[in-house]
């Protein structure tokens, strides 16, 4: 089955459900049974890994519908959902860890990512090493005795940097390390991570699995060996997503495959079209073939989703960004991406870098493109460019 297929078929029960088209919210602490013979058979299914109905926070048909299409949508084995990206990219990372351990960071990761190993897993006693997101095969050299896990994020949501997974995952894995991706740039559609030898691949879900910019939501997808570690961790600390929310993840995996072409030609046609202009110094789109990360993209990637980041001219300072961003009429200014709207934001690297520091570099703006269309983008852009220009007479 095609994954067009999957995502219109799976995760359905009408003869479950009155003949309804879709599985309605279970909103649910308590889970009632007939009598005491039941509830011990329903908690020995549950030790068992089967997907019972016996609390609220441990899954309902919803919950199980929406982690089982994405374990099949990305060639898992299982999969659990969570409050948040940031929560599901947290649990795929202590679902590895212990004391003492030592783990490799990529320098391209997320903030809140690394703000986790910085503070809470510093202070459980697992160290992080931050490394520079193209290191490729160099990632040998870092590799310690007791480094247990290799944290990748492929592009970096912020700089785009394509790394090389499946090389990553083949030498961190001869050492006995396990490799977690932030898939969430490449979609469960676009980047396969199990073909490619990871062993946890997470999703903010709030971006293009909900697509609607109006929940938070977060998933970590788990190889068959690593689903105990998620599941046991995960459960441990509580973090179970709401239902309303699992619900809108759901329904915005029905149109991800019409979406998701949308997104990525749009935001092709605005990148190349940025290469053109003459205040720009850089576009940061793996899916240009002048882009670094072009090769592996190829390789690796079925396509490509609207986020990308461009560089102005150094000589434009705070005051000219400012004029750019601020009157833009259909670029909202805010952080998040993946929804149906475009976004801008200025990214700033150079304040979280610490492997591959990031100097030099002019102003960056990072752009999510929406479901608009693509003149009317251009032409606010081109705009934009105008009062650019004026605050250098
Ligand atoms: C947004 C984002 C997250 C965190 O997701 P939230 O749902 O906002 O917590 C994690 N990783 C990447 C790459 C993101 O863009």
């Amino acid at each position: 089955m095609k994954d067009e297929t999957k995502l219109a078929t799976l995760g359905r029960d009408p003869d479950g459900h009155h003949g309804a088209v879709n599985i309605p919210v279970y909103r649910a602490s308590t889970i009632l049974q007939p009598d005491l013979k039941t509830l011990k058979q329903v908690q020995a299914a549950r030790l068992r890994d089967e997907q019972v109905t016996s609390y609220g926070r441990i899954g309902t048909p919803l919950t199980y519908a929406f982690e089982n299409m994405l374990a099949e949508l990305e060639g898992g084995y299982r999969a659990m959902s969570y409050p948040s990206g940031a929560a599901a990219c947290s649990g795929a990372i202590l679902a590895v860890v212990k004391s003492g351990d030592h783990i490799l960071v990529t320098d391209s990761a997320y903030g809140p990512t690394r703000h986790f190993c910085d503070t809470l897993l510093k202070k459980m006693g697992v160290e992080t090493t931050y490394f520079a997101p193209t290191i490729g095969a160099g990632i040998r050299d870092l590799l310690r005795p007791n480094t247990t896990l290799v944290f990748l994020e492929s592009p970096g949501s912020l700089t785009f940097e394509v790394q090389d997974v499946p090389m990553i995952c083949e030498i961190a894995h001869k050492h006995g390390a396990k490799v977690a991706l932030d898939n969430t740039w490449g979609t469960p559609l676009y980047f396969k991570s199990f073909s490619h030898g990871v062993d946890i691949s997470v999703h903010a879900a709030t971006k293009y699995i909900v697509g609607h910019s109006d929940a938070m939501l977060g998933v970590a997808i788990a190889t068959r060996e690593m689903w105990a570690e998620l599941r046991d961790s995960t459960r441990a600390l509580g973090t179970a997503a709401g239902p309303d929310e699992v619900y809108l993840g759901l329904r915005g995996l029905r149109t991800m495959a019409v979406r998701l072409p949308r997104h990525m030609e749009s935001a092709i046609t605005i990148a190349d079209w940025l290469r053109g202009r003459p205040e720009v110094t850089a576009v940061r789109h793996p899916a240009l073939p002048q882009d670094p990360g072009h090769a592996i993209w190829k390789r690796d990637f079925l396509g490509a989703c609207g986020l990308f980041a461009f560089e102005l001219d150094r000589k434009y300072g705070e005051e000219a960004v400012a004029a750019f961003v601020d009157h833009l009429d259909l670029f909202g200014i805010g952080y998040s991406w993946g929804g149906f709207e475009s976004l801008v934001t200025v990214a700033m690297p150079h304040q979280m870098r610490t492997a591959e520091p990031w100097r030099d570099h002019g102003p960056l703006l990072r752009l999510h493109i929406g479901l608009e269309a693509t003149d009317d983008l251009m032409a606010d852009l081109k705009a934009g460019f105008e009062r650019l220009n004026q605050t250098q007479g």
